[in-house]
């Protein structure tokens, strides 16, 4: 995601953020005509850690956010995390959760749930209030500007009093609260998913840390009617969201366990480790919770690296010369995990049969949460409703910019830089030398799909990094990058040997797929992009004309590179053929030959060299050295006694 950069438009005067109010962390975003973006703290950090601190002696906050995490462990009992858990639920709902809070929840007026530091007593809003203050005072350095209004996110299946909960948090942290938006609403939106379909039916597939939900929606988009300020009416219990202008979503169905998520994973690891360390050195080992705190962290990283790695390496120096030792491969991890993915599949069906819904009525599936990076579960989730889930956007980010989106709408910003029928910019991927090989032009109707060959350039090249890129122009450095992704385990093959086959597919909703397959190996890899977010319509303008104005600079930049790119591999194949029939052709002809290579080398490494003459050169030296290859040849038939 881009950075933010400050609005310069009118609209923007009283801006409007939207706010991801997280169990674990919370985040803020806004939107203006280029798309929604995060906005970073002074230290570019996008999350903010839920979790505040209280001074017991005097109840003032102490810390907010990533020191108080930190500092969580020696501080157990004035450390409020997860307080999401306890918003607008009473002291005898939240029984269930006592065993995971390590502070203390007490109980207040009207029953409800309270929390108590030394002798102050809050309100989970007013812990809430804190976190927000927080994001609203980050929004506030960001424009320079006070910042009054807010779109909060809370999950689909919270309640009235959640909800009105969430509501006081931020009229406490003097925010304006213009709607709550479900969650998994928010996810859809910042896919646009509410503009493409007349009427989309979404599931939202939720899987974090410690929490697991599954929504399916109904997303319409009503033209906006509300004016900028305006409040619309609260969302009920059962998400109709109606009102105003923006989208209306409907939550047809809503299924999950509050306590199922990545964490459960760790824990499985942490157990596999423990039982093979106390089966190498002994029974009676003992955890202290240092060791405990290690195995935590090493469980966790384990974890992430096999969702990116086929196998990962784990090490734990025990001391007194015990070192546990062990591979663990992704197959293995799935094996451990499988029964817990099929939980989560088990509510995919579940909130189908109670949506009287079929997976086949789905048309968008959209990922949030980390823990959907887990390769099992998408292939499980793509299983199940039978088309590939949407993971584009940062699992952790999505929500949040979707609350901006949701906020733009209200405050009248017009977004239909996001919403074109044709791709507006051409998009391609870098090729050697850093040149553009562009797959679907610009202007292509989408949804759109092409589809080319490419090979590696070097002999014995196992992985191809593969860098997606927008723009008009011909080189890298004048396009935007959208992402890069590699493709790995290729077999060592001479270099133009693998056939690598990329595709671009575009679909409805302008969601960029990019996927690369080796075609001996049958290795692919892939990455997802939103290739407009982050444009506006004048900028788009504005690359056109750049283009037009460098298009001839341009091609000769990009000729020259290929120019370089062929020159370099046809001098690699004479100076092999020179190394192996060199003694046998004569004095006259191999000087010759080295006089053409050094004319082309001269080319290859003058800094801007007249490209026709360039071209001549090459193909003098390809025309000069027939005879060479033709020998090279000959020589390797006659070596494998094919010939006489
Ligand atoms: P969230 O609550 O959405 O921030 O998700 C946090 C959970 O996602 C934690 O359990 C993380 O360990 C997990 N997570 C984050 N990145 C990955 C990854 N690449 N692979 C597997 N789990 C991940």
């Amino acid at each position: 995601m881009s950075q933010a950069t400050p609005p310069a438009s009118a609209a923007q005067a009283d801006p409007i953020v939207g706010i991801d109010l997280g169990t674990t962390n919370s985040l803020v975003a806004w939107c203006d005509e280029r798309g929604p973006r995060i906005i970073p703290d002074a230290l570019g950090r996008s999350l903010l850690p839920s979790v505040v601190r209280f001074n017991r002696g005097t109840g003032d906050v102490e810390a907010v956010g990533q020191e108080a995490r930190t500092e969580a462990v020696r501080f157990p009992r004035e450390t409020v995390f997860s307080v999401k858990r306890l918003m607008g639920r009473g002291r005898d709902d939240v029984d269930a959760e006592l065993a995971y809070l390590p502070y203390e929840v007490v109980r207040g007026e009207n029953d409800t749930a309270r929390v108590r530091v030394g002798e102050r007593v809050f309100s989970p809003p007013e812990v809430s209030a804190i976190i927000l203050a927080k994001l609203r005072e980050r929004a506030e350095a960001h424009f320079g500007r006070p910042v009054r209004r807010a779109v909060i996110t809370v999950p689909a299946y919270f309640d009235d009093a959640q909800r009105q909960a969430t509501r006081d948090a931020g009229r406490i942290a003097g925010l304006e609260v213009l709607r709550i938006v479900n969650e998994p609403t928010a996810a859809a939106l910042a896919y646009n998913l509410d503009q493409r379909h007349a009427d989309a039916t979404v599931a939202v597939f939720d899987l974090g840390g410690g929490t697991f939900d599954v929504s399916i929606l109904r997303l319409q988009h009503a033209p906006t009617e509300t004016k900028p300020g305006e409040v619309a009416p609260a969302t009920g219990a059962s998400g109709g969201n109606s009102g105003g202008g923006g989208s209306i979503d409907q939550v047809l169905a809503t299924a999950g366990d509050t306590h199922l998520g990545g964490d459960d994973v760790d824990q499985m690891l942490i157990a596999l480790f423990q039982g093979e360390i106390q089966k190498q050195f002994g029974a009676g080992l003992a955890f202290p919770p240092a060791t405990l705190q290690a195995l935590r962290t090493l469980a966790e990283a384990t974890k992430i690296r096999l969702s990116e790695n086929e196998s990962g390496a784990v090490e734990i120096d025990l001391g007194g010369g015990r070192l546990y030792k062990r591979t663990i491969t992704r197959g293995e991890l799935e094996a451990m995990i499988a029964p817990w993915v099929e939980r989560t599949i088990d509510c995919c069906r579940r909130v189908l049969r109670s949506a009287k819904l079929g997976p086949g009525d789905i048309q968008r599936v959209v990922m949030v949460g980390g823990s959907t990076r887990i390769p099992l579960v998408r292939r499980r989730v793509a299983e199940v409703f039978g088309s590939e889930p949407y993971t584009a956007l940062n699992h952790d980010e999505v929500v949040a910019l979707g609350a901006a989106v949701q906020a733009s709408i209200l405050a009248g910003i017009n977004r239909d830089m996001l919403l074109l029928d044709v791709i507006p910019l051409s998009l391609g991927i870098e090729t050697m030398g850093g040149a553009v090989a562009k797959l679907i032009v610009a202007n292509s109707t989408i949804p759109c799909r092409a589809r080319e060959n490419f090979s590696t350039y070097v002999d014995g090249q196992t992985s191809v990094m593969i860098h997606v890129l927008q723009g008009e122009r011909e080189l890298v450095k004048d396009c935007r990058s959208l992402g890069r992704f590699e493709l790995k385990g290729v077999p060592p093959m001479p270099a133009g040997l693998p056939k690598i086959e990329v595709t671009f597919l575009v679909d409805a909703n302008g969601i960029l797929n990019v996927s690369a397959i080796e075609k001996r190996s049958e290795k692919s890899a892939g990455i997802q992009i939103v290739p407009n977010h982050g444009l506006s319509r004048d900028e788009v303008r504005q690359i056109e004309a750049q283009s037009l104005a460098h298009a001839r600079e341009d091609m000769t930049a990009h000729r020259l590179i290929d120019l370089r790119n062929q020159a370099r591999l046809d001098i690699r194949a004479i100076e092999r053929q020179l190394a192996k029939v060199g003694d046998a052709i004569d004095a006259e002809y191999r000087d010759q030959v080295a006089a053409s290579v050094a004319k082309v080398k001269g080319f290859v490494d003058a800094a801007a060299p007249d490209a026709d003459a360039f071209a001549k050169a090459l193909t003098e030296m390809d025309h000069g050295t027939v005879r060479l290859a033709e020998t090279a040849i000959r020589k390797t038939l006659q070596d494998e006694g094919l010939t006489g």
